[in-house]
């Protein structure tokens, strides 16, 4: 009398103990030829960006029956994500969430602040997306993003570029907000 389980030969074996306690999800496997259970484990990756390796801890969707990577369409945006982000680290770049937190900051859309930048106006919404900014408007956003008075600065002076006075004062406000705040100590 055999047991199926202990039949399935070793990596099988141990692809079951792996599942264990993990969330099971049914993906299409290209070795197998079917639908089939699998599930997602961390992995450390590496990727070749413009002729340098970066390393970037990731995840990796694998097929319960042959133990073979299967594509997963969530994974790969969470691996593209975890290697941008390294890239932007090893390069001094913005990070991602700070890009999105400039916004609310200074309580300002993605187009007028392009606007106010005098770059194309959907620059900054393409960074949004997850664009990675070149190194000049890399440290253009730091700065912005460290200093609300050059920030205040930029406002004052590009203020006649905005569709409309709300928009200025509206970021007008928030700056004076953040100003008070950090004046308090
Ligand atoms: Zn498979």
């Amino acid at each position: 009398m055999t047991s199926n389980f202990f039949d399935v030969g070793k990596y099988k074996l141990y692809n079951f103990i792996m599942a264990i306690e993990r969330e099971l999800i049914n993906c299409f496997c290209e070795n197998c030829r079917t639908n089939t259970d699998c599930f997602i484990e961390s992995n450390h990756r590496v990727a070749v960006l413009k002729n340098k390796k970066y390393y970037f801890e990731g995840k990796r969707t694998q097929c319960l029956s042959c133990g073979k990577e299967v594509y997963n369409k969530e994974v790969v945006d969470y691996n593209c994500k975890a290697l941008l982000d390294e890239y932007r680290k090893e390069n001094n770049l913005i990070s991602y969430e700070k890009i999105l937190e400039i916004p609310r900051k200074y309580c300002i859309g993605n187009f007028s602040l392009s606007i106010l930048l005098g770059w194309r106006t959907t620059t900054f919404a393409h960074y949004c997306k997850g664009y990675v900014p070149t190194k000049r408007y890399s440290n253009e956003l730091k700065r912005i993003y460290d200093d609300p008075l050059y920030f205040e600065h930029i406002l004052d002076t590009n203020y006649m570029r905005l569709k409309n006075e709300s928009s200025y004062y509206r970021s007008k406000r928030a700056v004076n907000n953040i100003k008070m705040h950090t004046s308090k100590g």
